[in-house]
């Protein structure tokens, strides 16, 4: 009897925890997590779907696997270190999850491609999305093992070289097939769950619902100041945000992290979450990806929970305004929450809030951070077209200068 390749073998993993997300209608994708031999530490599916409602646009199971790790190492776990660690993914990852993998530094080892969202979108393993300093990462860590005819989707080896246990290894075809098709067969419904939300013209203003209303108390249990401030505009902030902004900074200082902070306003331009990251934590919980899970989460649960009008209350973050204290730079922290971004949208932005992502401290010149979103894969830069702008008022600006 012939061993199973090891490879394959990791890839048949990664294949069904796709299919297991497929079956529970959220997105087919899957990987696992190995240490430096090869053997299985994690599995993970993609969770952003749960029972038919958005439960948290981040929840890519690449994503979840570098916060398992980072989790299990604050909670005094033995895991190898990031350099002996193997990611190997069914889907090539998308810019949140390449972000993430590159903010760790793990290894990846990608079974099928995905032109529309996948940082090796060209598949050219030269990574033409990524800013020069993650480019050369990526090239040294991402791996795109060869995989046999008879496929539509065969290739030959590129990226960088397999991990010591895989060397010499390929994909079998009809195992990378299943890759393709757990992420095929889910892609247009998820899109379709997610873009499902109420339209504009059918939300309400939390702000005008008593202080005891279980909404109101269920939102700023999460974030004790939400619905404190409103400001002049809606999707215009102003200087009325500097004291939330300020409090978040110092809280993100006082959590290892430089500074960021990540506020959501709604519709109304009510001030609904400000936090800070928690970066002692991981390096990937930046203030965007808790904010932004802080709030689908409770959304979910509320409208699990059956209260009454929650969907017309908390709206989807499209309709309101995205604001970052520090804006985009040329890290892998920064790539990902361009990426993460774009998972939170997932497809075009309403016309009438074009501005929806903004931003207070300027890190990069208006060109360069053009130049950074007119570079990311095709569903960034045509469907959804991220694009983050600094915010207009210039007290704000001056307050974090
Ligand atoms: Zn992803």
């Amino acid at each position: 009897m012939t061993a199973v390749p090891a490879l394959q073998a990791a890839v048949a993993l990664a294949a069904a925890q796709a299919e297991a997300a497929h079956a529970r209608g959220t997105f087919g994708v899957g990987g696992v997590m190995l240490d430096a031999h090869g053997a299985l530490l994690q599995a993970m599916p993609n969770r952003v779907i749960e029972n038919g409602m958005l439960l948290d646009p981040t929840a890519h199971g690449e994503r979840q696997l570098v916060d398992w790790y980072f989790a299990r190492i604050a909670a005094g776990a033995s895991l190898p270190p990031p350099s002996q660690i193997t990611v190997v993914t069914s889907v090539d990852p998308c810019c949140m999850c390449a972000g993430a993998l590159l903010a760790a530094g793990f290894r990846v080892v990608v079974a099928a491609n995905d032109g529309q969202a996948g940082v090796n979108y060209d598949a050219g393993a030269a990574f033409p999305a990524l800013p020069d300093g993650l480019r050369a990462a990526a090239q040294a860590l991402f791996s795109y093992p060869e995989v046999g005819a008879p496929s539509p989707y065969a290739r030959a080896a590129s990226g960088a070289s397999l991990p010591s246990f895989f060397l010499g290894q390929g994909i079998d075809a009809a195992t990378q097939t299943r890759c393709v098709r757990a992420f095929e067969a889910s892609a247009e419904v998820c899109q379709q769950t997610i873009h499902g939300d109420l339209a504009r013209a059918g939300l309400l203003d939390p702000r005008t619902l008593a202080p005891d209303h279980p909404l109101v108390l269920a939102v700023r249990s999460v974030y004790r100041d939400a619905l404190g401030y409103t400001c002049a505009g809606p999707q215009r902030p102003d200087a009325g945000l500097i004291p939330y902004l300020r409090a978040a900074q110092q809280a993100d200082r006082a959590a290892g992290g430089d500074g960021d902070a990540c506020a959501l306003l709604d519709a109304f331009g009510n001030l609904v979450l400000c936090l800070p990251g928690a970066l002692a934590t991981s390096p990937i919980q930046t203030a965007y990806m808790r904010c932004v899970r802080a709030y689908s989460l409770l959304r979910h649960r509320l409208r699990s929970a059956g209260v009454a009008q929650a969907e017309r209350y908390l709206g989807h973050p499209k309709h309101g305004t995205l604001l970052l204290l520090r804006g985009p730079d040329h890290g892998a922290a920064s790539f990902m929450t361009l990426g993460a971004y774009g998972s939170t949208m997932e497809g075009p932005l309403p016309s009438e809030n074009p501005h929806q992502f903004q931003y207070v401290q300027a890190r990069l010149a208006p060109g360069q951070v053009q130049q950074l979103c007119e570079a990311l894969p095709p569903l960034y830069r045509h469907a959804i077209k991220v694009m983050p702008s600094q915010v207009d008022d210039a007290a704000l600006i001056s307050a974090f200068a």
